[in-house]
């Protein structure tokens, strides 16, 4: 019987050979860049011992998990915050021990958004008496004066219903009572339609005259944790204050309001904007030993909202990226182009961080091939997503060895708003894309705590992906 390794690679090559042929009929003749089969420059059982000392090390070890509790070991980070800052400072260490080439920051001015004391809001009703309901200002909300602010409330559903009942808008608060629709099975699709009132629903009140908002959470959940997020002013219109409300609160201001319409709505919110600050954006590398100015990117970002400590969203992301490098440099292996892990700064409030690393000029003469953004959770992996197709045929020779990983499928898509400005430089943008149901149980609220991450399913994330990175930075993009 041969080696089972050049069967794998027979097999995998048969299987795929009439896409290969194509592509070579693809490439430009007299390119030099004629790919072969890995076996030509690896031999596949020496390719297939790297893989299994990567997998080995990550599952034995599991080190991602650590990265993430000495990151969230800050707390929230909202950007431009002490704690974003110390974050950097944190992860600089963790680069540097770990040996990473090239440990460096690079400035971004971000935001610099202040929650202040925690909110308070009160129902006053005839009917039911006080009630108490937990709300939390959304991140960029002016505050409300020092004393609160007390008005009645009108139910809106979508921003049709809101521009039908405009006369009854005016000198009220506006209460976007507007789920997540659970009949929606792709979680992503369901929280992007929802979110649209967090992120704009003030200023679409405000175009009628209401003196504040408070929106429904964005999560599937039922249970009394408000979930932040950014929301953005319309300059045209006031600025009102904007707060979340907790999906159980909402049932119950609901409720409330049907059996008493006259009711009303104290909310008092201490948030400020301040002058934006200086912070960084932080990056740190394995260089390349043949190519070290082609860049293969594997990133999370490290700021975070600030109600629980942003394990999920996205100390996870920044955990997989170290531990990606960290893999591969503990299984000896000295990659051909340059692997670099990016943590970057402020995705939560705009993306500035992605932007000012795509245009540092830092990137002279650097040529960013790939970009892996992780920003979806630390849950088990269920495939690969990447903005070009044909990264799915040039990840066939290994797809066996990915697919008991936890690798189902890989598909176009990928992505991720700190590498979106790369896409513009001709850079694949990717990622694995975990189990996504329970997102939007932590997302951007209290319960986005470490204990809310399984340190097994997170070194999953790690170990696919160091494969991948490894694996492409010997063949090429
Ligand atoms: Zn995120």
């Amino acid at each position: 019987m041969k080696e089972a390794s050049t069967e794998r690679s027979e097999i995998g090559l048969k299987k795929n050979w009439w896409l290969g042929a194509i592509l070579s009929l693809l490439l430009i003749p007299g390119c030099q860049q004629t790919k072969s089969p890995p076996s030509a420059q690896l031999t596949v059982q020496e390719l297939k011992n790297s893989f299994e000392n990567i997998k080995n090390l990550g599952l034995q070890e599991e080190r991602a998990y650590d990265f993430l509790q000495a990151i969230t070991a800050v707390g929230g980070r909202l950007t431009g915050s002490p704690e974003a800052a110390r974050a950097v400072e944190i992860a600089t260490g963790l680069m540097t021990t770990l040996g990473l080439d090239r440990v460096e920051t690079e400035p971004v001015e971000v935001r610099r958004w202040v929650r202040g004391e925690k909110e308070q809001a009160l129902v006053k009703s005839q009917k039911f008496g006080t009630q108490g309901l937990n709300i939390c200002a959304l991140g960029n909300s002016r505050g409300t004066p020092p004393d609160g602010l007390e008005a009645g409330v009108v139910e809106i559903s979508s921003l049709e219903e809101l521009a039908t009942r405009k006369d009854q808008i005016a000198g009220r608060i506006v209460f976007f009572n507007t789920p997540m629709d659970r009949t929606t099975v792709e979680p992503f699709a369901a929280y992007s339609r929802a979110a649209q009132y967090r992120v704009h629903g003030a200023s679409e009140a405000a175009k009628y005259g209401a003196v504040a908002v408070v929106v429904r959470s964005n999560t599937f959940r039922q249970d009394d944790n408000p979930h932040t997020g950014l929301m953005e002013y319309d300059p045209r219109w006031p600025d009102i204050p904007a707060a979340a409300v907790s999906t159980l609160g909402a049932e119950k201001l609901q409720h409330w309001l049907q059996h008493d319409p006259e009711l009303r709505l104290w909310v008092k919110m201490n948030c400020r904007q301040e002058e934006p600050v200086w912070s960084a954006n932080l990056s740190g590398q394995l260089t390349g030993v043949e190519k070290p100015e082609e860049i293969i990117l594997v990133g999370g970002h490290l700021d975070s909202w600030d109600l629980g400590s942003g394990a999920h969203d996205d100390a996870a992301g920044c955990a997989v990226a170290l531990e990606v490098l960290r893999l591969i440099k503990e299984a000896g292996l000295k990659p051909k182009r340059t692997i670099r892990a990016v943590l970057f700064m402020d995705e939560e409030f705009g993306g500035s961080g992605g932007r000012a690393y795509a245009a540092s000029g830092a990137r002279k003469g650097e040529k960013h091939l790939l970009a892996i953004e992780q920003d979806r959770g630390g849950f088990a992996p269920l495939g690969l997503a990447f903005s070009r197709e044909d990264l799915a045929v040039k990840l066939q020779p290994v797809e066996d060895y990915l697919r008991p990983l936890g690798v189902n499928w890989v598909r176009t898509g990928g992505g991720g708003v700190d590498i979106a400005p790369l896409r513009e430089q001709g850079t694949v943008l990717g990622a694995l894309v975990p189990e996504a149901q329970r997102y939007f149980d932590y997302h951007h609220c209290a319960l986005d705590v470490p204990e809310a991450v399984h340190p097994r399913e997170l070194e999953l994330q790690a170990v696919i992906l160091a494969i991948v990175v490894y694996y492409l930075a010997q063949e090429g993009v």
